[in-house]
């Protein structure tokens, strides 16, 4: 598969999602109060909301509406960060952290709400996220999880043996917990939602339009892109794992690590209900993630990682088919329709980090995996402080730029991080 910024990248949801608004490329000049670079969730979240609150907006992105991870992910809507537990990240946070938690428990309410109300076609579906516990010995840390959201009010609950049983049709797993309020979507479909969302609130985006250089120029920021300019108030940097070279370190910030996408071929009636019987999405606890959904034609969605990338195509369907085999007897070693992947932004310490780089910048890095809900929402406090929230009603915890030391060797190695996780994963 190719990167190419011309083209959407084939895979299930290039070829199910709903159309994407009419867009252009920025020629010449433009003016606004907010200029948003990069139209995935985190920018389209920010363009909403401060369309919404009476901002002019210009989005600039770089190839295509969802183009970066928005458009190539799971779908699957998790209200939790993927290594950090509440605790740390209240901690972590400082005086923000306990609001940042807040705002992570409600973070796929977010997304859900967001699709009804702007009526998206993004085969939405809230009926809970699982997370399974892969050993015996990890059913202590699903209880600490659900004890720690459970006294924030998230709508959690311990699953025994049994019940994960029922719930995934596979005794593959130990238990494990839930979280109700998360669910699934086709992740295209929502980010094309929000650009639809976006306009009709008044934003105006430009695609196939890089932004190559921001500066200072008064008052005012000025975005150059290739045949054009936007000149604005203030600046959202939302480029994220997909960052080029806008900002001194942020780029620098995040290691884009690659995760494997693919879907089966619609699975027959009678072994699609004996597989996730209620529709649900599932991560389970090992570090080299197992990781299951439906779409709404009967695909199941999976994936992997892999330490090295070459032959990756054949690598990946091997594995893959092997895990479907040996979690999912009942549907055997699949064809596989469609595989992709995508690039994840790893932080070297796991969180999310936001920044205020200048007066009037702002921008956050990090997903680490876990951003559908995240970005979102984080897309949207952006755009609240853009349009005059000041930081203090703003439940983001901020934090200077951390260029990752020897980037360039800290790049090349991380895949290899896989290895060590699997390790791990088979131990207690
Ligand atoms: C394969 C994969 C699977 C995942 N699965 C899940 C999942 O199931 N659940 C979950 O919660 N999270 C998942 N994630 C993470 C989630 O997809 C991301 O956290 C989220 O999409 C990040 O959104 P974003 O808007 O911040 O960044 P992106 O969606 O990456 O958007 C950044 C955009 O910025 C543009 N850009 C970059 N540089 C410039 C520039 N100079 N000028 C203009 N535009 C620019 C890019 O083209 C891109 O479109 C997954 C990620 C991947 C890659």
């Amino acid at each position: 598969m190719t990167d190419n910024r011309n083209e959407m990248p084939p895979s299930l949801w290039a070829a199910t999602a709903p159309a994407p608004p009419e867009t252009a490329a920025l020629a010449g000049g433009a003016s606004a109060d907010i200029c948003v670079i990069g139209a995935g969730y985190t920018g389209l979240s920010a363009a909403l909301t401060a369309a919404e609150a009476g901002a002019k907006v210009v989005v600039i992105e770089a190839a295509a509406i969802g183009w970066g991870a928005s458009g190539r992910n799971n779908g699957q809507v998790i209200p939790t960060l993927s290594r950090m537990d509440p605790d740390e990240i209240a901690a972590s946070g400082g005086a923000k952290g306990e609001e940042f938690v807040g705002l992570i428990r409600d973070s796929a309410s977010l997304v859900f709400d967001l699709i009804r109300k702007h009526d998206m076609d993004a085969e939405a579906v809230q009926n809970g996220w699982i997370q399974p516990a892969h050993r015996e010995s990890r059913m202590a840390v699903a209880a600490k999880r659900v004890e720690a959201w459970g006294k924030r009010g998230a709508p959690v609950s311990l699953l025994d043996r049994a019940a994960m049983a029922r719930l995934t049709g596979t005794d593959h797993w130990h238990g494990g917990w839930t979280n109700r309020s998360g669910g699934r979507i086709n992740p295209l479909g929502y980010a094309r939602g929000l650009a639809r969302a976006a306009i009709s609130a008044g934003a105006t985006i430009f695609t196939h339009t890089p932004a190559e250089a921001i500066a200072r120029d008064g008052a005012k920021w000025v975005v150059t892109t290739p045949n054009g300019r936007v000149v604005a108030d203030r600046v959202i940097i939302a480029t994220n794992a997909y960052s080029t070279d806008l900002w001194p370190g942020f780029r620098e910030e995040v290691i884009p690590v690659r995760s494997y996408q693919m879907a089966t071929a619609p699975l027959t009636d009678n072994v699609r209900k004996s597989v996730l019987p209620e529709g649900h999405a599932l991560s389970d606890t090992r570090g080299d993630l197992y990781f299951f959904r439906f779409d709404a034609n009967g695909r199941l969605i999976t994936g992997g990682a892999l330490a090295l990338g070459f032959d990756w195509e054949n690598r990946i369907r091997e594995r893959i088919g092997r895990r479907v085999a040996a979690v999912y007897p009942q549907v055997g070693v699949p064809k596989f329709d469609y595989v992709w992947w995508g690039y994840i932004g790893a932080t070297a310490d796991k969180a999310p980090h936001v920044h205020e780089l200048a007066p009037g910048v702002t921008g956050w890095n990090g997903c680490n995996g876990r951003g559908v809900a995240l970005a979102t929402a984080i897309g949207r406090e952006l755009g609240r402080q853009a349009t005059g929230t000041p930081w203090s009603d703003i439940p983001l915890p901020l934090s200077p730029v951390r260029p990752i030391p020897a980037y360039g060797f800290a790049k090349r190695i991380a895949p290899a991080a896989i290895l060590d996780r699997r390790w791990r994963d088979g131990r207690d």
